[in-house]
Protein backbone atom coordinates (compact mmCIF):
# COMPACT_ATOMS: atom_id res chain seq x y z
CA UNK A 1 0.00 0.00 0.00
CA UNK A 2 1.46 3.09 -1.25
CA UNK A 3 0.22 6.58 0.81
CA UNK A 4 0.41 9.74 -1.56
CA UNK A 5 0.22 13.10 0.44
CA UNK A 6 -2.23 15.45 -1.66
CA UNK A 7 -2.54 19.25 -1.32
CA UNK A 8 -6.19 20.73 -1.21
CA UNK A 9 -7.45 24.18 0.20
CA UNK A 10 -5.31 26.56 1.66
CA UNK A 11 -3.85 23.77 4.25
CA UNK A 12 -5.70 20.09 4.02
CA UNK A 13 -4.11 17.25 3.37
CA UNK A 14 -5.88 14.12 1.45
CA UNK A 15 -4.28 10.75 1.43
CA UNK A 16 -4.80 8.35 -1.46
CA UNK A 17 -3.88 4.61 -0.94
CA UNK A 18 -2.64 2.70 -3.83
CA UNK A 19 -2.80 -0.97 -4.07
CA UNK A 20 0.28 -1.27 -7.49
CA UNK A 21 -1.16 -5.00 -7.50
CA UNK A 22 -4.29 -4.37 -8.64
CA UNK A 23 -4.11 -0.84 -9.70
CA UNK A 24 -6.82 0.79 -7.36
CA UNK A 25 -7.10 3.30 -5.22
CA UNK A 26 -8.76 4.30 -2.15
CA UNK A 27 -8.86 7.94 -0.66
CA UNK A 28 -9.06 9.40 2.85
CA UNK A 29 -11.25 12.48 3.55
CA UNK A 30 -11.73 14.01 0.06
CA UNK A 31 -12.51 17.27 0.51
CA UNK A 32 -12.23 18.17 -2.81
CA UNK A 33 -12.19 15.80 -5.96
CA UNK A 34 -9.86 17.81 -8.17
CA UNK A 35 -6.20 17.43 -6.80
CA UNK A 36 -7.53 13.43 -6.12
CA UNK A 37 -8.57 12.84 -9.77
CA UNK A 38 -5.45 13.94 -11.20
CA UNK A 39 -3.34 12.04 -8.94
CA UNK A 40 -5.81 9.40 -9.50
CA UNK A 41 -4.90 9.63 -13.52
CA UNK A 42 -0.55 10.46 -12.30
CA UNK A 43 -1.49 6.45 -11.01
CA UNK A 44 -3.15 4.91 -13.90
CA UNK A 45 -5.60 3.64 -10.79
CA UNK A 46 -9.62 2.95 -9.91
CA UNK A 47 -10.76 4.36 -7.53
CA UNK A 48 -12.91 1.73 -4.95
CA UNK A 49 -13.46 3.15 -1.45
CA UNK A 50 -13.50 6.53 0.08
CA UNK A 51 -12.61 6.49 3.80
CA UNK A 52 -14.36 9.37 5.26
CA UNK A 53 -13.35 10.40 8.89
CA UNK A 54 -16.11 12.91 9.81
CA UNK A 55 -18.39 14.66 7.98
CA UNK A 56 -16.85 18.74 8.11
CA UNK A 57 -17.35 20.11 4.44
CA UNK A 58 -13.34 19.96 3.71
CA UNK A 59 -13.01 15.87 4.29
CA UNK A 60 -16.25 15.21 2.21
CA UNK A 61 -16.95 18.13 -0.37
CA UNK A 62 -15.20 15.85 -3.01
CA UNK A 63 -17.12 12.41 -2.68
CA UNK A 64 -20.34 13.30 -4.95
CA UNK A 65 -17.61 14.31 -7.66
CA UNK A 66 -15.44 11.20 -7.46
CA UNK A 67 -19.04 8.74 -7.10
CA UNK A 68 -19.62 10.47 -10.62
CA UNK A 69 -16.21 9.14 -12.06
CA UNK A 70 -16.16 5.94 -10.48
CA UNK A 71 -19.66 5.11 -9.49
CA UNK A 72 -18.51 1.34 -8.12
CA UNK A 73 -16.88 3.38 -5.47
CA UNK A 74 -17.63 2.10 -1.80
CA UNK A 75 -18.40 5.23 0.93
CA UNK A 76 -16.87 4.24 4.25
CA UNK A 77 -17.86 6.56 7.14
CA UNK A 78 -18.67 6.81 11.15
CA UNK A 79 -22.09 4.85 11.77
CA UNK A 80 -22.87 8.05 14.08
CA UNK A 81 -22.65 10.25 10.93
CA UNK A 82 -25.57 9.02 9.38
CA UNK A 83 -27.34 11.41 7.04
CA UNK A 84 -24.12 13.69 6.38
CA UNK A 85 -21.50 12.62 4.55
CA UNK A 86 -22.92 12.05 0.67
CA UNK A 87 -22.88 8.91 -0.57
CA UNK A 88 -22.23 6.84 2.82
CA UNK A 89 -23.02 3.03 2.28
CA UNK A 90 -20.78 1.61 5.32
CA UNK A 91 -21.61 2.67 8.90
CA UNK A 92 -18.88 1.71 11.31
CA UNK A 93 -18.41 1.75 14.48
CA UNK A 94 -15.09 1.11 16.74
CA UNK A 95 -13.69 -2.20 16.45
CA UNK A 96 -15.08 -2.57 12.95
CA UNK A 97 -12.21 -3.10 10.28
CA UNK A 98 -12.29 -2.19 6.89
CA UNK A 99 -9.67 -3.58 4.00
CA UNK A 100 -7.53 -2.52 1.05
CA UNK A 101 -4.59 -3.63 -0.52
CA UNK A 102 -3.97 -6.40 1.60
CA UNK A 103 -4.23 -4.53 4.36
CA UNK A 104 -6.12 -4.40 7.40
CA UNK A 105 -7.86 -1.36 8.78
CA UNK A 106 -9.23 -1.24 12.03
CA UNK A 107 -11.92 1.93 13.17
CA UNK A 108 -11.28 3.45 15.88
CA UNK A 109 -14.04 6.19 17.59
CA UNK A 110 -12.59 9.07 18.64
CA UNK A 111 -15.48 11.94 19.26
CA UNK A 112 -14.40 15.22 20.30
CA UNK A 113 -14.12 17.32 17.25
CA UNK A 114 -17.42 16.41 16.03
CA UNK A 115 -19.60 13.53 17.81
CA UNK A 116 -19.43 10.74 15.36
CA UNK A 117 -15.21 11.23 14.40
CA UNK A 118 -13.44 8.33 13.67
CA UNK A 119 -10.27 7.18 12.93
CA UNK A 120 -8.54 4.28 10.65
CA UNK A 121 -5.62 1.99 11.69
CA UNK A 122 -3.42 0.00 9.88
CA UNK A 123 -1.79 -1.99 12.10
CA UNK A 124 2.07 -3.81 10.78
CA UNK A 125 2.34 -6.14 8.75
CA UNK A 126 5.23 -8.80 8.37
CA UNK A 127 6.08 -7.28 4.81
CA UNK A 128 4.96 -3.75 5.83
CA UNK A 129 6.98 -1.85 8.16
CA UNK A 130 5.51 0.59 10.30
CA UNK A 131 1.63 1.12 10.95
CA UNK A 132 -0.81 4.07 9.88
CA UNK A 133 -3.12 6.24 11.80
CA UNK A 134 -5.42 8.15 9.47
CA UNK A 135 -6.90 10.35 12.24
CA UNK A 136 -8.76 13.27 10.44
CA UNK A 137 -9.13 16.66 12.49
CA UNK A 138 -8.85 14.60 15.67
CA UNK A 139 -4.72 14.32 16.70
CA UNK A 140 -2.34 16.92 14.63
CA UNK A 141 1.38 16.84 14.39
CA UNK A 142 2.01 18.78 18.06
CA UNK A 143 -2.07 19.54 18.47
CA UNK A 144 -5.10 17.98 18.45
CA UNK A 145 -8.46 19.27 16.71
CA UNK A 146 -11.04 22.11 18.08
CA UNK A 147 -13.74 20.90 20.48
CA UNK A 148 -16.99 21.37 17.82
CA UNK A 149 -19.38 18.74 19.12
CA UNK A 150 -17.87 17.08 21.72
CA UNK A 151 -16.62 17.33 25.40
CA UNK A 152 -12.56 17.43 26.99
CA UNK A 153 -13.61 14.07 28.81
CA UNK A 154 -14.59 12.61 25.25
CA UNK A 155 -11.19 13.95 23.41
CA UNK A 156 -9.33 13.01 26.25
CA UNK A 157 -10.73 9.05 25.52
CA UNK A 158 -10.04 9.52 22.27
CA UNK A 159 -6.87 11.24 22.30
CA UNK A 160 -5.75 7.84 25.30
CA UNK A 161 -6.72 5.42 22.30
CA UNK A 162 -3.79 6.88 20.16
CA UNK A 163 -1.46 6.96 22.34
CA UNK A 164 -1.59 3.25 23.44
CA UNK A 165 -0.44 2.30 19.67
CA UNK A 166 2.90 1.42 18.47
CA UNK A 167 5.49 4.50 18.98
CA UNK A 168 6.53 3.32 15.03
CA UNK A 169 3.27 4.29 13.60
CA UNK A 170 2.69 7.21 11.07
CA UNK A 171 0.37 9.63 11.85
CA UNK A 172 -1.78 11.17 8.83
CA UNK A 173 -3.42 14.30 10.01
CA UNK A 174 -5.33 15.80 8.04
CA UNK A 175 -3.97 19.65 8.08
CA UNK A 176 -0.76 21.46 8.29
CA UNK A 177 -1.06 22.58 11.35
CA UNK A 178 1.85 21.59 13.10
CA UNK A 179 4.22 24.98 12.99
CA UNK A 180 1.73 26.87 14.95
CA UNK A 181 0.93 23.86 17.40
CA UNK A 182 4.71 23.68 17.99
CA UNK A 183 4.88 27.37 18.74
CA UNK A 184 1.93 27.33 21.66
CA UNK A 185 3.21 23.53 23.02
CA UNK A 186 6.81 25.82 23.70
CA UNK A 187 4.72 28.34 25.35
CA UNK A 188 3.31 25.64 28.30
CA UNK A 189 5.97 23.02 27.72
CA UNK A 190 8.77 25.12 27.44
CA UNK A 191 11.67 22.72 29.40
CA UNK A 192 10.74 19.81 27.23
CA UNK A 193 14.12 19.35 24.89
CA UNK A 194 12.24 16.92 22.65
CA UNK A 195 10.09 20.04 21.96
CA UNK A 196 12.28 22.21 21.63
CA UNK A 197 14.16 20.07 19.18
CA UNK A 198 10.78 19.49 16.70
CA UNK A 199 10.48 23.17 17.13
CA UNK A 200 13.05 24.02 15.26
CA UNK A 201 13.40 21.21 12.86
CA UNK A 202 9.41 22.26 12.17
CA UNK A 203 10.79 26.03 11.86
CA UNK A 204 13.37 24.90 9.33
CA UNK A 205 10.73 22.55 7.06
CA UNK A 206 8.02 24.98 6.90
CA UNK A 207 10.36 27.76 5.95
CA UNK A 208 11.43 25.63 2.76
CA UNK A 209 7.92 24.88 1.98
CA UNK A 210 8.06 21.22 3.16
CA UNK A 211 5.05 18.89 4.67
CA UNK A 212 5.38 18.10 8.57
CA UNK A 213 2.93 15.14 7.83
CA UNK A 214 2.96 12.27 8.36
CA UNK A 215 4.28 12.53 11.98
CA UNK A 216 5.52 9.21 14.03
CA UNK A 217 3.28 8.70 17.07
CA UNK A 218 6.37 8.51 19.31
CA UNK A 219 7.72 11.97 18.98
CA UNK A 220 3.82 13.24 19.26
CA UNK A 221 4.08 11.02 22.65
CA UNK A 222 6.87 13.47 23.35
CA UNK A 223 6.04 16.36 22.54
CA UNK A 224 2.14 17.38 21.52
CA UNK A 225 0.99 18.59 24.80
CA UNK A 226 -2.54 17.12 23.98
CA UNK A 227 -1.17 13.77 24.46
CA UNK A 228 0.68 14.65 27.56
CA UNK A 229 -2.51 15.29 30.11
CA UNK A 230 -0.94 13.73 32.74
CA UNK A 231 2.79 14.74 32.88
CA UNK A 232 3.52 17.34 35.60
CA UNK A 233 5.00 20.40 33.55
CA UNK A 234 2.03 20.42 31.71
CA UNK A 235 -0.36 20.15 34.75
CA UNK A 236 1.64 23.06 36.16
CA UNK A 237 1.54 25.05 33.37
CA UNK A 238 -2.25 25.49 33.35
CA UNK A 239 -2.70 24.04 37.16
CA UNK A 240 -4.45 21.43 36.07
CA UNK A 241 -5.84 18.82 38.84
CA UNK A 242 -7.03 16.11 36.99
CA UNK A 243 -5.91 14.81 33.13
CA UNK A 244 -9.33 16.24 31.73
CA UNK A 245 -8.97 19.25 33.85
CA UNK A 246 -5.29 19.80 32.51
CA UNK A 247 -6.46 19.26 28.79
CA UNK A 248 -9.29 21.48 28.63
CA UNK A 249 -7.36 24.27 30.33
CA UNK A 250 -4.78 23.58 27.76
CA UNK A 251 -7.45 23.39 24.65
CA UNK A 252 -9.26 26.24 25.93
CA UNK A 253 -5.68 28.61 26.03
CA UNK A 254 -5.04 27.23 22.31
CA UNK A 255 -8.04 28.14 21.23
CA UNK A 256 -7.13 31.39 22.21
CA UNK A 257 -3.46 31.42 20.77
ZN1 LIG B 1 -13.05 18.91 10.89
FE1 LIG C 1 -10.63 19.70 8.71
Amino acid sequence: MDIHRVKAFRDNYIFVLFDRRRNSAAVVDPGDASPVLKCLDDLGATLTAIFNTHHHSDHIGGNQALLQRFPQAVVYGGAEDRGRIPGQQVFLREGDTVTFADRLGEVIFVPGHTRAHIAYYFPPTPTAAGGELFCGDTLFAGGCGRLFEGTPAEMVDSLRKFRQLPDHTRVWCAHEYTLKNLEFAITVDAANPNLQERLKAVQIARSQDRATVPSDLGIEKLTNPFLRWDQPALQAAVNGQTPEQTFARLRGQKDMF
